[in-house]
């Protein structure tokens, strides 16, 4: 009898073996439009793509930038619940300020909210690892991968993808089943010299390049048949023009305003009776902008349930730029993103592909915020309560 329970109960740990024995990795190109794969420059992304699912694009969540929209993914809210509702916050109840290159802020907990996926997968037991991704790095470490990187822009892009093939080839028991990977790139060259330029095209190929030798090396250590690939990019680009420049200084003179220009966006603080007149006065010109009451911002943009936006938003039209003097940073730029997710530019790309995935399907555009449900369902864990995405718009993607 006790040798057939011992039978019985060997087996069933194999079953569960077996059934988590899928490896996910998260791949994200920064700044990959969604027709960027249309250019006939990405072979080994498009081969991958013809063997799993490809998205005709990724809908982004507002703004269009890389912390709100990375952390949306792996968390499944929308940034207004999640917190970080830009790359630059400042809280002025309690006098902080978060920005992407301060270390201190980028693993302070305070500013992130929500449960990332590799802590639902952790708390769950499974090894999880990133190799970067906005939100990676927090203390405590339960917030954390088992196994993380401080961000680093210059770590190679290749030895990135060589650290989580030593990931995948630790022991069993030390393997993780998760994985991020993040690549700072087309972005940067998108910024610089704009989506339509050479250089976005030399970019692309060389993301093209890198996937066909992450998937290689998957090959070569006999992985392939077990590991579900799913690459993402957290926004798109448009082409930014210098007669597409809205100088609100010029329209708001008025010291008691204060201005903080993102260029794709702008908040305005102050006290109540300034920024009421300014409002009004705004309300009468606007042109190629439109001002918002918190309050009044679309329900569906999900922008204003959260007390670190400011309590009046300028939102401008597709390539336009907010800035508040001649020295602003966009006057520099040929391209640019943050605007609203219904501007195509604004959307990137979602491949997908391993024994999770159907294969050969080509589906329209999906959303951000479903991802992290979907995550979930691949690694057969719970998703955290509350949370903006929803598995039933995204898992007819799943075999
Ligand atoms: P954006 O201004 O929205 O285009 O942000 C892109 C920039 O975010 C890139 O230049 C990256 O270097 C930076 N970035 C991406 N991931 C991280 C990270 N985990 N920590 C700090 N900075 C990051
Ligand atoms: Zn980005
Ligand atoms: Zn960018």
């Amino acid at each position: 009898m006790k040798a057939l329970i011992s039978i019985i109960f060997g087996i069933f740990l194999t079953l569960t073996q077996l059934l988590s024995s899928n490896y996910v990795i998260l791949i994200s190109f920064d700044g990959f439009r969604w027709d960027y794969l249309n250019r006939g420059l990405t072979p080994n992304i498009e081969k991958f793509a013809k063997n799993g699912v490809r998205a005709l694009s990724l809908q982004p969540s507002y703004p269009s930038v890389t912390f709100p929209n990375h952390y949306t993914i792996v968390t499944g809210l929308y940034p207004q619940n999640h917190n970080i509702i830009s790359n630059y916050i400042e809280d002025p109840y309690n006098n902080l300020t978060f920005t992407v290159r301060d270390t201190n802020a980028v693993r302070n907990p305070r500013w992130f909210l929500g449960e990332a996926i590799w802590e639902t997968a952790r708390r769950n037991g499974l090894i999880t690892a990133t190799f970067f991704w906005p939100g990676s790095e927090l203390r405590p470490e339960y917030r954390r991968a088992n196994y993380f990187v401080h961000y680093d822009s210059k770590f190679p892009f290749k030895s990135r993808i060589d650290s989580v093939l030593s990931w995948l080839k630790l022991p069993y028991n030390l393997r993780p089943k998760f994985i991020t990977l993040y690549f700072d790139e087309p972005d940067e060259v998108g910024h610089d010299y704009g989506p339509n330029s050479a250089e976005v095209n030399k970019a692309i190929a060389q993301c093209d390049s890198l996937f066909g030798y992450l998937i290689e090396k998957i090959q070569k250590i006999n992985l392939i048949d077990s590991v579900n690939i799913i690459l993402v990019s957290d926004h798109g680009m448009t082409e930014v023009q210098k007669d597409k420049i809205i100088n609100i200084s010029e329209i708001i003179k008025n010291d008691s305003v204060r201005i903080h220009s993102y260029g794709y966006m702008a908040f305005l603080r102050g006290n109540k009776d300034s920024l009421e007149k300014a409002y009004s006065f705004l309300k009468k010109v606007e042109r190629n902008f439109k001002i918002y009451r918190r309050s009044e911002i679309p329900k569906y943009y999900r922008y204003s349930q959260n007390p670190l936006i400011s309590d009046f938003v300028i939102i401008p039209e597709l390539g336009w730029s907010i800035v508040r003097s001649p020295e602003d940073y966009v006057y520099n730029i040929k391209g640019n993103h943050g605007y609203l997710p219904q501007w195509t530019d604004m959307h990137g790309i979602f491949v997908a592909g391993g024994p999770a995935f159907k294969k050969g399907l080509v589906v329209g555009t999906l959303r951000n915020v479903d991802i992290y449900p979907l995550l979930c369902k691949i690694l057969r864990i719970e998703p955290k309560g509350n949370i903006d995405g929803d598995i039933e718009r995204i898992e007819f993607i799943l075999k």
